[in-house]
C-alpha cells in the first residue's frame, strides 16, 4: 500500500513536469520562431480599445493591446505569454516588433483619412535598453504621422527603476513627437518630487483603483487624489477599467479628462475600430444627457 502511494506521488509528479514545463517550453519555441521569422501569418495582432473624452464623448484614440492568434491554442491574452515572454528573454523583441506593427495601423488609419491616436505599451525592460531610442526613432522614420498620434505606455513602476535615465531618455522621445503616459499609476510607489520632474503627458489610473468606483467610497477619494494630482503637474488623466457607465458621472464631476473601459467598449481587432469608437462615443453621451425626474 505504501508502496503504491509512493508510485502515486511520483506519477503525480511526472504529471505536472508533463503538463507545465513542455507547454511554457513550446510557447516560447514558437513565440521565438515568430519573432526571428518577422511573423509571416500575422499570429500576433493588435486588438485596439478606445478611449474617450469624458466632457463631449469624442473619440481621443486607442490602446493597442497583443493578442496572440495561436494555431492550436486560440486567441490568447497577454497574460497567457507575456510573463514568460519576459522571464526567457523575449520581451524586447516582442515590445519592438508590436510597435511597428502599432505604427503601421497607425498609419494606415492616418493615409484613410481617419487620423487616430494609437497608444502602445511598452515592458519594463525596454525603457533601460541601450537599444530603446534606436529602435523608438527606427520604428516611426519614414513612417508618416502626425505628430501626437503615437503614445507610449510605460508603467509607473518601470519609470521609477532609474528615474534619473528614465527622465533623460523620455525627453529625447518626446522631441520625436512622441507622447508619454504613465501606466498603472497608483501601483508603484512615486515620490512626488520624482512624478514632477518626469517628462510625461498623461497619467493612467490603475483599473484597481476605477473598478466599482460607482459604489465605492474609499475609490472615489483615491481616484480624485489622483486626478487632482495628475492636473497640477499639467498632465491629463486617463480612468482605465470603466465597467460601468455610471463610473462616468463620477469621473466627470471629478474632472478626469478620459476614460476606457468595458463600459465604453472591449478591445476589438483593428477592423472594427471605427465602428467600436463610434459605439463608445454615443455611449458615452447618452449617459451625459440629465435623465428625467420621476414624479
Ligand atoms: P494595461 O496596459 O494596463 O492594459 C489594460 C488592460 O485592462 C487590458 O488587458 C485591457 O483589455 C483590460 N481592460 C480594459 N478595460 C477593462 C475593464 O473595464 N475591465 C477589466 N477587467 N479589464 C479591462 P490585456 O489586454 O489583457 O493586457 C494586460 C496587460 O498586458 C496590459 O495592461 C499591458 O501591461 C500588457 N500588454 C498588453 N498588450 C501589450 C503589448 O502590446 N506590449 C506590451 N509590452 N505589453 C502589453
Ligand atoms: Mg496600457
Ligand atoms: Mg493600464
Ligand atoms: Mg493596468
Amino acid at each position: 500500500y505504501r508502496a503504491k502511494a509512493a508510485g502515486g506521488g511520483v506519477a503525480v509528479y511526472d504529471q505536472l513536469l508533463d503538463a507545465v514545463a513542455p507547454e511554457e517550453m513550446s510557447l516560447f519555441g514558437e513565440l521565438r520562431t515568430l519573432l526571428d521569422t518577422g511573423d509571416p501569418e500575422n499570429q500576433l495582432v493588435l486588438y485596439f480599445q478606445p478611449q474617450i473624452r469624458i466632457a463631449d464623448g469624442s473619440v481621443a484614440g486607442v490602446e493597442a493591446l497583443v493578442r496572440w492568434r495561436h494555431p492550436t491554442r486560440g486567441l490568447l491574452l497577454p497574460a497567457a505569454f507575456l510573463d514568460m515572454a519576459a522571464s526567457r528573454g523575449l520581451e524586447i523583441s516582442l515590445t519592438y516588433h508590436l510597435l511597428k506593427v502599432a505604427v503601421a495601423q497607425a498609419a494606415r488609419w492616418a493615409a484613410a483619412g481617419n487620423p487616430l491616436a494609437v497608444s502602445v505599451n511598452i515592458s519594463p525592460r525596454c525603457l533601460l535598453h541601450d537599444d530603446f531610442l534606436p529602435r523608438i526613432r527606427d520604428a516611426v522614420t519614414d513612417v508618416d504621422l502626425p505628430h501626437g498620434t503615437l503614445q507610449l505606455e510605460l508603467t509607473e513602476s518601470s519609470v521609477m527603476l532609474e528615474p534619473e535615465r528614465a527622465r533623460t531618455v523620455l525627453r529625447q522621445v518626446r522631441e520625436e513627437g512622441i507622447l508619454i503616459s504613465v501606466d498603472d499609476f497608483g501601483t508603484g510607489f512615486s515620490s512626488l518630487s520624482q512624478l514632477r520632474q518626469l517628462p510625461a503627458d498623461e497619467l493612467k489610473i490603475d483599473r484597481s483603483f476605477v473598478q466599482g468606483l460607482a459604489r465605492d467610497v474609499d475609490g472615489v477619494v483615491l481616484v480624485r487624489s489622483a486626478i487632482d494630482l495628475g492636473h497640477n503637474l499639467g498632465l491629463s488623466v486617463v480612468a482605465e477599467g470603466v465597467e460601468e457607465l455610471e463610473a462616468l458621472a463620477v469621473l466627470r464631476e471629478m474632472g478626469c479628462d478620459l476614460a476606457q473601459g468595458f463600459a465604453l467598449s472591449r478591445p476589438v481587432p483593428a477592423d472594427e475600430v471605427p465602428a467600436a469608437c463610434a459605439r463608445a462615443s454615443q455611449a458615452a453621451s447618452q449617459h451625459r444627457v440629465p435623465q428625467p425626474h420621476a414624479g
